[in-house]
């Protein structure tokens, strides 16, 4: 690798329930090099928080840099976040995490000034930076994966609302009698189009009867079940797979002009797992039915995008993050 000697590096961070992601970004965010471990969460946050600064070294080292080279650290986690004080509140799916300070604790083991925020906040700042030339004023990120979650960006910043807990777009109700969600409600968007709902429902309708491909491609159980694998089943002529598809590509619709009449942001861009393996079965629905429930006018020159970033869209994120709180701090 070359040697951009005075070149000052940033780390962008994705902590996840499974796995963490760590990322080695130039200033003008060229990724240089990762590394990834999983994340252990079972053994409570203490041990996560130093898994989470080797993955840092890893990353670096994977690079050939000296973590002396890194300018700051920006860390993407799940959950509700205090960014200021650079808190965990709590994560619903890591054991133990209450109130953890995990900038403080992370700025211990590194020596880095670390920044810490939603990851889906992350996420949408990640797209905003690499993926929007534009650099529109407002802009909406909603990731549909295990979960799904969302960033707002207004004026250009990210929106954390009164209780630092804006863009859970995931939790907007759009069936009042739906399926339980995670969260005590019903009907969430969460529960009716994330990746745990879509399986959810080929599975008890397999469960019925249902015939699918999936059967023969995985077996009975469909243990081994992956967004990808809709994808292939929808490509061998599966009708039910794409109905089911077809069915949460509208709910993600509908979330979406539900967005558009509230926010009216310039650009709203779709991500996460789901939407990187069935972006060609799902964007034309998505848009085609955010546009019939948005109100007549409000969608006019509104921009319905797919992220291209993919897995990178969390470490992106964490660098920008970083970049971004560097220099909104008073130089001492
Ligand atoms: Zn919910």
């Amino acid at each position: 690798m070359s040697e951009p000697a005075k070149q000052e590096y940033l780390v962008g961070v994705d902590l996840g329930g499974t796995k963490i992601l760590a990322g080695v970004f130039t200033s003008n965010l060229k990724l240089v090099g990762t590394a990834k471990l999983s994340t252990k969460a079972n053994r409570g946050p203490s041990a996560v928080i130093d898994r989470i600064a080797r993955c840092v070294q890893d990353a670096v080292d994977e690079c050939d840099l000296d973590l002396k080279q890194v300018r700051a650290v920006g860390v993407g986690a799940p959950g509700s976040i205090d960014p200021e004080a650079g808190k965990v509140i709590f994560s619903p799916n890591m054991p133990g995490w209450e109130n953890i300070p995990l900038k403080k604790e992370l700025e211990k083991r590194l020596e880095l000034p670390t920044f810490v925020e939603n990851d889906c906040n992350v996420c949408t700042l990640g797209v905003y930076e690499a993926e929007l030339e534009a650099k529109p004023k407002h802009v909406i990120g909603i990731f549909v994966g295990t979960g799904i979650g969302g960033g707002l960006i207004l004026d250009g910043k990210l929106f954390s609302g009164y209780n630092l807990t804006a863009g859970e777009v995931g939790h907007m109700v759009l069936e009042v009698n739906g399926p339980k969600c995670g969260c005590g409600n019903k009907g969430c968007f969460e529960a009716l189009a994330s990746r745990t709902a879509i399986f959810r429902r080929i599975q008890t309708a397999i469960k019925d009867g249902q015939k699918t491909v999936l059967t023969d491609m995985l077996g009975q159980n469909l243990d081994d079940l992956r967004s990808g694998d809709l994808r292939k089943a929808i490509r061998r002529g599966d009708k039910f797979v794409e109905k089911v598809i077809e069915e949460a590509a509208e709910y993600i619709g509908i979330a979406v002009g539900n967005l558009i009449n509230i926010i009216n942001p310039e650009v709203i861009v779709l991500g996460g797992g789901v939407l990187d393996a069935l972006e060609d079965e799902m964007m034309a629905i998505i848009v085609e039915t955010a546009r019939d429930y948005a109100m007549p006018g409000t969608a006019k020159g509104i921009e319905i995008i797919a992220s291209k970033l993919g897995d990178e869209a969390g470490i992106t994120g964490g660098a920008v993050l970083a970049r971004r709180m560097l220099k909104a701090q008073p130089k001492n």
